[in-house]
């Protein structure tokens, strides 16, 4: 993965939410970008430069089970290190361990208008589901805004559904220099060209969350379990295999997973050679089978050492710390709330 920046000293910020296990979605919409990222040439190695969150805060703004809170945040932690994201390369830290999101979520919420929050796709297909709908999951992307913009972030690895949310995130950017002056420098968005919206298997009308896990392949899920959830993936009658994202949304979202997996174009697939659903279902379950047994495996490794996270955490809060506390305290002065 070649990526071009017009600047130097690029700084990226990702985060994930601790709502259950990663999907492929996950990995292949953002995490496999913000891997690549760590390690790109240009990447000054004081590992300040690639910083990723549990965003943790973001996750209870749903329906949540606080008892079991902990073991997702674990899960989710040994998930990102078994995908390939470093501590010694990258900032690994839990949201709500950095006071500094918190206050400037709040801070930014001074330049937020409400008629923008509720245009947001994510706002009306959460709230459409839950029983009860939190203010929180309604300024869910002010916060968001404040995990960007607290690091200085020139760049942000996502997948498409994060698109609205950063459009949203820049118009905070604007207004706010507006108002008070020079703070925060505008972002880039990194989405790959495939991946950037892998569908549930079970509705393929709707991506795939990890809140609806029945739709879902987990990056650490079993070979078997793998085939079994490939083999039932919903398609349409048409028995050819063809890629047409509009009138087969279906279909197409394998063939993007296939092409992801045996890192190939589209046109490099010979779609043609399957006659049929089920033949092409067995090539791709072994595909994906091959492309994550590494990270199953890898992750069962690390399962094995107790102090592991503990001590990633614990170091990343220490380094996101001293970075969000200047540019808080910068915030707040040109706010004029010293
Ligand atoms: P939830 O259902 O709790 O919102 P999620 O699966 O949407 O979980 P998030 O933690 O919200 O995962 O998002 C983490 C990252 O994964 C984001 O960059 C998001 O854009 C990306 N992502 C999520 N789902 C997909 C998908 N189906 N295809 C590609 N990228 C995705
Ligand atoms: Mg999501």
């Amino acid at each position: 993965m070649n990526f071009v920046f017009k600047i130097k000293n690029v700084r990226i910020f990702s985060g994930i939410q601790p709502t259950g296990r990663l999907h492929i979605g996950n990995y292949f919409g953002a995490i496999k970008n913000m891997v690549a990222l760590q390690d790109r040439g240009d990447c000054p190695k004081d590992g300040t430069s690639t910083i990723f969150s549990i965003v943790d805060l973001h996750a209870i703004t749903v329906k949540y089970e606080p008892k079991e809170f902990q073991q997702k945040i674990k899960d989710t932690v040994l998930d990102f290190l078994a995908c390939g994201i470093d501590p010694e390369k990258s900032i690994v830290f839990l949201q709500s361990q950095v006071k500094e999101h918190t206050e400037l979520a709040w801070l930014l919420n001074a330049v937020t208008s409400i008629g923008e929050l509720q245009r947001m796709t994510q706002f009306k297909d959460k709230s459409e589901k839950a029983e009860s709908v939190s203010a929180g999951l309604f300024n869910y992307p002010v916060l968001m805004a404040a995990d960007i913009l607290l690091y200085d972030t020139d760049a942000v690895p996502v997948g498409n559904d994060q698109k609205q949310h950063l459009e949203f995130t820049k118009n905070i950017i604007r207004r706010f220099n507006n108002q008070f002056g020079e703070t925060f420098k505008d972002i880039e968005l990194i989405i790959p060209e495939i991946g950037a919206r892998i569908m549930s298997l079970k509705d393929p009308s709707r991506k795939m969350s990890k809140s609806e896990p029945e739709g879902c392949v987990f990056i650490t899920d079993t070979p078997l379990e793998i085939t079994k959830k490939i083999k039932s993936a919903v398609t349409d009658t048409d028995r050819s295999i063809s890629f047409d994202p509009k009138t087969r949304p279906e279909v197409s979202s394998l063939i993007s997973l296939y092409s992801l997996c045996e890192n190939k174009k589209l046109e490099q697939l010979e779609l043609d050679k399957f006659d049929g659903h089920a033949s092409f279902k067995d090539v791709l379950a072994e595909s994906l089978i091959k492309k994550l047994e590494p990270i199953r495996q890898k992750r069962e490794e690390l399962e094995k050492d107790e102090v592991l996270i503990e001590n990633i955490l614990k170091n990343g809060q220490k380094k996101a710390s001293q970075i969000a506390n200047q540019k808080i305290k910068q915030v707040k002065k040109v706010m004029g709330l010293i």
